[in-house]
């Protein structure tokens, strides 16, 4: 596959970092930004999870060889369901019927998927029987749930799902000072307790900010490395300019891992120390 974005390749890479260690988990949500676009990626991971041959990811879309492959591009793989939302909402019958459904059906290779696309118009009755899914993971069955914007996503279902993201990030404009400053300290490795008064007292006072800031510096990292892969003009980035690319790429996970615990974190302060001391030890 050429022409793919950085983004893009990051997450082919993520894919096949958890294949290779058998860290799948059992429920994903990717955030996407358009979906026509971005849903051949989709297909992609479910391939790696499904293909009998293990597709070989970076290269193409399909292992062009077996006929999973072949079903699951035709929209006829039968241990692949789709779940699109029936008018405004995603029904709690709809969600039933594919339990169901997966209940009766003997399994056909590794695994069963299923995707739900526009996870945000899961509705508080939908999303109870989907938790009831995820709470109880057969082996065998993986959740991929599709969302334009995760902070859409209800926090019960946000909250046990590994977030990947597809979205493009090349939206960054001026990054602020306090912002500046932060990473400068998160990459400096020092104890938080260092910089304790300034950060809890200026830069992070409260959990939302919290939350934007890591979005924003998880954007950062993402359009920085992406710019020094292009050899562009690092300006703007440039207290970054002596931190090893695969320091950002394990802050960029330790981001999509800790983010999402955020939501049901009470007390904001106690999830910001736990990021942060996984920040110092990388
Ligand atoms: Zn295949």
């Amino acid at each position: 596959m050429n022409g793919l974005t950085y983004v893009q390749k990051k997450f082919i890479d993520y894919i096949n970092t958890i294949m290779g260690t058998n860290k799948l988990s059992h429920s994903y949500l990717i955030e996407i930004g358009d979906f026509s676009l971005e849903f051949p990626f989709i297909l992609l991971f479910v391939k790696m999870m499904l293909c009998p041959l293990e597709v070989a990811s970076t290269s193409q879309l399909n292992c062009n060889r077996c006929n999973t492959c072949k079903l699951i591009d035709d929209g006829n793989f039968p241990d692949l369901e789709i779940i699109e939302a029936d008018g405004a909402q995603i029904k709690k019958k709809q969600l039933l019927s594919l339990k169901d459904e997966y209940q009766k059906k003997s399994l056909i290779g590794k695994r069963r998927v299923y995707i739900i696309k526009d996870a945000e118009k899961l509705n508080p009755s939908s999303a109870n029987t989907i938790l009831k899914f995820l709470e109880e993971p057969e082996e065998d069955i993986v959740a991929v749930l599709i969302t334009k914007n995760r902070y859409q996503v209800l926090d019960t279902i946000l909250s046990r799902c590994q977030v990947l993201s597809l979205l493009d990030t090349s939206d960054i404009g001026v990054i602020d000072d306090g912002i500046n400053q932060f990473i400068k300290y998160l990459i400096k490795g020092e104890d938080l307790f260092i910089y304790y008064k300034e950060i809890y007292d200026h830069i992070l006072p409260d959990k939302e900010t919290a939350k934007n800031s890591f979005i924003l510096i998880e954007k950062i990292f993402i359009q920085y490395l992406s710019l020094t892969a292009r050899g562009d003009s690092l300006t703007q980035f440039e207290f970054l300019s002596n931190v090893d690319n695969k320091k950002i790429l394990s802050y960029i996970t330790i981001i999509e891992e800790e983010l999402p615990k955020l939501v049901y974190n009470i007390n904001y302060k106690l999830w910001l120390d736990a990021i942060y001391s996984r920040f110092v030890e990388v």
